[in-house]
């Protein structure tokens, strides 16, 4: 079965610190600055626009470094990479698992879900079939329910 992150589970900032620093992800001053704009952010947000905003924060950095702190902080767990949208979202639990993310095109509202379980059973196929990614994302771009007439939220 498929969970789904709720909005009241949000994790405090320290939280994610401690986090990384148990899975030995050491937190520089620019990951830490890129972690907490995300933290922040009602909505996911791309490396451009956290460029821009560390800039404002005169702590100014080129979208390459912005980039490679947001690789870090996805392999650590601690964000979830949109693909499809080039942006970044915080996980609602680090390292909880795989997430996979429900995108909606209409109010672009981003909702996670843990896929753990499902994707170690994908792994389990592709490594039959010999197979290994380097880069893993399930999204699922629709409606939600508030955007949808036919079918609104219960
Ligand atoms: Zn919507």
């Amino acid at each position: 079965m498929l969970t789904l992150a709720r909005p009241t589970q949000r994790l405090r900032f320290e939280d994610y610190v401690a986090h990384a620093a148990t899975g030995g992800l050491r937190l520089t001053e620019r990951r830490r600055d890129v972690l907490r704009l995300i933290w922040n952010a009602a909505r996911p947000i791309g490396a451009y626009e956290i460029a821009e905003q560390l800039g404002r924060n005169g702590a100014s950095a080129h979208p390459a470094i912005v980039y490679r702190c947001l690789h870090r902080l996805a392999e650590a767990g601690l964000i979830i990479p949109i693909l499809s949208w080039k942006r970044h979202v915080i996980a609602p639990v680090p390292a909880v698992g795989r997430w996979g993310v429900l995108l909606c095109s209409t109010c672009r509202a981003c909702t996670p879900v843990d896929l753990g379980r499902e994707h170690q059973l994908l792994i389990q196929r592709l490594r039959t079939a010999g197979w290994t990614p380097r880069i893993w994302s399930a999204e699922a771009e629709g409606l939600c329910c508030a955007c949808r007439e036919d079918a609104p939220c219960a």
